[in-house]
């Protein structure tokens, strides 16, 4: 890396003023949210296809477009997560050309979340924070309180109280401090505001939200690594704050700026789940003006955000690459979650569903052509959210240790292949 810095400043994205680097993430003229900004033509040259393909197959190869100074020292193998071509289920939604990524498996907590939280830890380190927190619907609990754990830093992550067990437990046993409170993610998120202006925390989706947020990109960045360097025509992402399919359309256009990729046409298309669909409710009325859901109702609690803090600018990505917004019932979650596994052999948890059974239909109205490339973003592991799914994929087959009991159940079917 040369001695220049890749990433040079905070910027508010609605009037352009310059920050420093700090723990601060909202304009102090506008209340414009702060977004990285970097010198991209020192990127340029130090960023090759051929200098990225020697790195390590983690998140960090993308290093020079990550909002941090140094080293990761927070999650330096997260990332790199498979690109799967999936054949069966293409065939059994009618499509010629599609690919899931996988982050189910993304190293060390099951979901996408502990890219952003790779990123914001690495720069609470080099901030000074001893003590970092967050506001979260599970998964970034999960993620910041192992992050945390392994990192040496005290951590405080703050959850409704109703979430999944899966989702609470896969945030105690990392001995951080969980914290539930009686009332909707909003509610919470309110709390951690306050929170942070009272104490020295590193809230890494509040004060240090700039950082976190960037480190979604990495998703993107890997789709089009993984495609062999291109973008795909179409990309669906499901959205909780949004901020996920914002930065997956920053990282295409980052990509074409620095010259790894050509710049062809490409949609990315949001979905949601109905008990909690304020952004693509308002993509569909044609507004940017994100109606709140004051109380969220659906199987999918990691999406459940009722004031989407990015939603704004995910109906402007979706816009600007003529992208589309879709929700489903949770009954089409669960058949979506079912088909993924029966088809590909992958378990994703309640906002996979969302994202397959929401490429479904638009696939079915035509809004994505059978033909054309798709790749479904599929952020976190089912295990976390069994009790979504328990008792909707049948019952075990209870036999004692019989061979004639087998026999009977199912050697008329296993016939075929008698030895
Ligand atoms: C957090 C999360 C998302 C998306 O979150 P955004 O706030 O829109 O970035 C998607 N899927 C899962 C499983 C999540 O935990
Ligand atoms: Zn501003």
């Amino acid at each position: 890396m040369s001695d220049r810095p890749f990433f040079s400043n905070l910027r508010c994205r609605e009037c352009g003023r310059l920050y420093p680097k700090e723990a601060i993430h909202i304009c102090e003229f506008d209340f414009g949210p702060l977004e990285a900004a970097y010198d991209y033509d020192a990127i340029r040259s130090s960023m090759t296809r051929q200098a990225v393909e020697a790195r390590p197959r983690s998140m960090w190869r993308y290093r020079e477009l990550l909002p941090v100074d140094g080293a990761p020292t927070v999650g330096a193998q997260v990332g790199f997560t498979p690109l799967v071509r999936a054949s069966n289920l293409a065939a059994r939604l009618g499509v010629a050309d599609l690919f899931i990524k996988n982050d189910t498996v993304n190293y060390p907590t099951l979901s996408f979340k502990d890219r952003v939280v790779s990123v914001a830890l690495t720069r609470a380190r080099e901030l000074g924070f001893d003590v970092v927190a967050c506001a979260s619907t599970g998964n970034l609990a999960n993620s910041v309180a192992a992050n945390a754990a392994s990192a040496k830093l005290k951590s405080y992550v703050l959850i409704p109280a109703d979430l999944e067990q899966g989702k609470v437990l896969g945030s105690l046993v990392y001995g951080t401090q969980v914290v539930g409170i009686h009332g909707p993610y909003d509610q919470v998120n309110r709390l951690c505001s306050e929170i942070a202006q009272k104490y020295h925390v590193g809230f890494v989706n509040v004060n240090l939200r700039p950082y976190y947020a960037e480190g979604s990109k990495t998703m993107g960045f890997e789709i089009m690594e993984q495609l062999g360097w291109r973008i795909p025509r179409h990309t669906v992402v499901c959205m909780a704050s949004g901020s996920l399919l914002t930065k997956i359309h920053k990282a295409y256009s980052e990509f074409i700026k620095i010259g790894l990729v050509e710049e062809v046409p490409y949609s990315i298309h949001g979905a949601q789940a109905h008990g909690c669909c304020p952004i693509s409710t308002a993509m569909k009325r044609g507004s940017d003006i994100v109606k709140p859901v004051a109380e969220p109702k659906t199987i999918v609690k990691s999406l459940a955000i009722g004031t989407p803090a990015d939603g704004y600018y995910a109906i402007h990505s979706m816009r600007q690459t003529e992208g589309v917004a879709e929700d489903c019932t949770d009954e089409e979650v669960l058949e979506g979650i079912r088909l993924l596994a029966s088809t590909e052999g992958i378990f994703a948890e309640t906002a996979g569903g969302v994202t397959v059974a929401c490429a479904k239909k638009l696939i079915d109205s035509g809004r994505i052509p059978r033909n054309e490339s798709i790749v479904l973003c599929i952020t976190g592991h089912g295990l976390k959210t069994q009790e979504a799914i328990v008792g909707n994929c049948g019952e075990p087959q209870l036999i004692s240790p019989s061979l004639r009991e087998f026999d009977s159940r199912f050697g008329e079917e296993l016939g075929a292949v008698k030895k």
